[in-house]
Order: structure tokens, then sequence, then C-alpha cells
């Protein structure tokens, strides 16, 4: 069986979870509300 992918990459090989760069964030919290998928992101 193939493995799946998304956007040609398997997807076992991508990293999915969200990661912040505290030396850019200013906690705006606008990644918390655009998700449409409640992803919540620990700040
Ligand atoms: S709170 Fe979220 S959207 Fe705002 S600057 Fe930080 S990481 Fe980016």
């Amino acid at each position: 069986m193939a493995e799946e992918t998304f956007m040609g990459v398997p997807r076992s090989a991508i990293d999915w979870s969200p990661r912040i760069d505290y030396s850019k964030c200013n906690y705006c919290m606008e990644c918390v509300k655009f998700c449409p998928h409640n992803v919540r992101v620990k700040i």
C-alpha cells in the first residue's frame, strides 16, 4: 500500500506540530484565532 502524501511529501516525514520563534512572537494571539481546526498553540 502506498504511503499517504501531502503535496507530494510523505505525511510521516512532516513535523505537524506548530512551533513559535519566540524571538519574533509579539503575543498577538492571531495564530490561535486563525486556525480553522482549533489547533491550540501553547504560548
Ligand atoms: S501570537 Fe502567534 S500570530 Fe502572534 S506573533 Fe506570536 S506566533 Fe505569531
